[in-house]
């Protein structure tokens, strides 16, 4: 049983409720989304097969309990799922960062999902899933990112489409790095008393002009 990994890594985690944690990244190979703003195009095709044993062992090399599955888009992969299966009955915290368009119906509900809902500024929100939206479990996150006011209102239709009272679970607001400032989306933020979360994204911060991951 092979994944296609397009590469394994160990940094700090920077887009969730764990963000700030020492985290091993495990990055699959593929997407089906082609996002305006995607900032690891590198992992459309690139990556090499490995069974499930060699990744898990070569995560376990780094000594650390937090792995994320990430891509490109995992949930396009068959075996993903029981990926996460494996690190989970390992004792593994086991989060997978996924583009809202796909089923997570298949993912195992110990697993944290970080669920993505895509904004008109993606290219790619006629692609959002929503039916995902009643399986979450109250570990799991949703993440918009936004480019633009417009995208700031379509997130905030949701919330309130969605959710009348409040989200059950996090939302995280993320501005698109070097697309939307993100004064101006803390400024909407306080105007509105939204209740989602302003997310920044670490990595940008703390490694600026690294194009790949560490
Ligand atoms: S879903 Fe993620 S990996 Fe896929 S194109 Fe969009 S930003 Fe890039």
């Amino acid at each position: 049983m092979h994944l296609i990994v397009n590469e394994i890594f160990y940094s700090i985690q920077g887009e969730s409720l764990y963000s700030g944690f020492p985290c091993v990244f495990v990055r699959l190979t593929g997407c089906n989304l082609r996002c305006s703003y995607c900032d690891t195009r590198y992992a459309y095709e690139d990556g090499e097969p490995m069974t499930i044993d060699e990744i898990i062992n070569r995560v376990g090399s780094y000594k650390c309990r937090l792995v994320e599955i990430t891509g490109g888009e995992p949930l396009i992969q068959e075996h993903t799922p029981e990926l996460i299966r494996r690190f989970i009955n390992i004792g593994h915290t086991v989060l997978l960062e996924t583009n809202g368009s796909i089923d997570i119906g298949c993912a195992d509900p110990g697993c944290i999902k970080i669920v993505d809902i895509k904004c008109p500024g993606s290219g790619e929100s006629h692609k959002n899933n929503l039916s995902n939206l009643k399986i979450l479990s109250p570990h799991d996150q949703i993440k918009f990112v936004l480019t633009d006011r417009t995208d700031y209102e379509f997130a905030k239709e949701i919330m309130v489409s969605q959710w009348p009272a409040a989200p059950p679970i996090p939302v995280f607001f993320s501005p698109a790095h070097q697309r939307l400032n993100p004064a101006d989306l803390a400024e909407w933020m306080l105007g509105d008393r939204i209740n989602a979360r302003l997310h920044m994204q670490l990595h940008k911060i703390l490694w600026p002009t690294m194009e790949k991951s560490r």
